[in-house]
């Protein structure tokens, strides 16, 4: 993979280009997705965003978002745009499985494929072009560093700050994990300068629910959750009849995994979904616990050291078995 800089004099002459991200992406995803196709597009090429699966309503009011091509819905011309595409941008993800059923398809194409990214443990060979930064907030603020590195971070409007900014806010936790360095502070001070307004992107991400949301979540406080406060730990594990009980909908249980983090002591949380395919797991950690290396041991995951997520193909209450015989193997965690 070479780096990024060498790619900057290839876009000086229009092209056909593909952004895709993650499955079920969210507001990092997205935003970094929508900004750069923004860019791009002001650039003079011809850009796409492809998503491999459907969204969460939380990113809807993005700008762009109504033209975003969801994989599943539409393949046949997803399909066509990629076969015709100059060049594959991934962004916010550094293995071609994470985009589901676009994986094969992604792996056989012949045009060149650049990653910007910030997870851990980049599938590098898979790329011709590209940046890979676990240091990163989040890959909008990378999108942000690849827009000024080219010389135009005049052509940042309102539109590309929404949609950096809500990745920033999104990956930092609103600014509060420990991946939040002095430059995401500079880089929403520009965006500010450049007409940002931040308030209207809180409302659009975290203002923006069914009333059924918020009953499910009481819900799964109340019936849901256990502790293990022998290894300051939490899970939440959630049936389906939870999620058909509560109308459910994509993108409804994000940041759930958070919750028990207000309890004193806790510093590990885990939750588990009942999801059609696969159980599905989001692991966050407080300090010195590597949610990276127990996903990718114990639950076919990754991502990043204080955050990552797994999958498994046990039943809900195997799975969960399986993640009460793994705690006490984990010393950081005792108490
Ligand atoms: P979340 O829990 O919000 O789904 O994901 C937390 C972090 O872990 C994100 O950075 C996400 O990209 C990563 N992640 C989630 N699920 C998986 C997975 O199945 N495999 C890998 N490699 N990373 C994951
Ligand atoms: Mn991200």
């Amino acid at each position: 993979m070479k780096p990024i800089v060498e790619l900057y004099p290839l876009l000086h002459q229009p092209k056909k280009l593909v952004i895709t991200t993650h499955q079920k992406p969210d507001a990092d995803a997205m935003g970094s997705s929508l900004a750069l196709g923004h860019y791009l597009r002001k650039r003079g090429h011809h850009v796409t965003v492809i998503s491999p699966t459907n969204w969460a309503d939380f990113v809807n009011w993005m700008p762009g978002t109504a033209e975003v091509i969801n994989y599943e819905q539409q393949q046949p011309k997803a399909n066509q745009l990629l076969s015709e595409a100059d060049m594959l941008f991934c962004l916010d993800f550094n293995i071609f499985y994470r985009t589901k059923s676009m994986t094969s398809p992604l792996a056989s194409l012949a045009c060149t494929k650049v990653l910007i990214d910030h997870h851990q443990e980049p599938d590098e060979a898979s790329f011709d072009f590209g940046v890979s930064d676990t240091n990163k907030s989040s890959t909008c603020e990378m999108i942000y560093d690849f827009i000024v590195g080219a010389g135009d971070a005049d052509l940042i409007d309102q539109a590309m700050a929404s949609c950096i900014y809500a990745g920033v806010v999104g990956d930092t936790g609103s600014f509060r994990f420990s991946s939040t360095h002095a430059g995401v502070h500079t880089l929403v001070a520009d965006l500010k300068k450049r007409g940002l307004d931040h308030g209207r992107v809180h409302e659009g991400l975290y203002d923006n629910f069914l009333e059924n949301r918020l009953r499910f979540i009481g819900h799964v406080l109340l019936n849901r959750l256990e502790i293990f406060y022998e290894y300051n730990t939490a899970l939440i594990a959630i049936p389906k009849s939870d999620l058909v009980q509560f109308n459910i909908r994509t993108g409804d249980t994000e940041g759930l995994v958070n919750y028990p983090h207000s309890i004193q002591g806790i510093r590990f949380t885990a939750i588990v979904i009942d999801r059609d395919e696969e159980r599905k797991w989001s692991f966050r950690s407080k300090g010195q616990f590597d949610c990276n290396t127990f996903a990718r041991t114990y639950f076919e995951g990754g991502g990043h050291y204080n955050a990552a997520g797994g999958r498994s193909g046990q039943s809900l209450s195997d799975t969960v078995a399986t993640f009460k015989s793994v705690l006490p193997l984990q010393p950081s965690l005792k108490r």
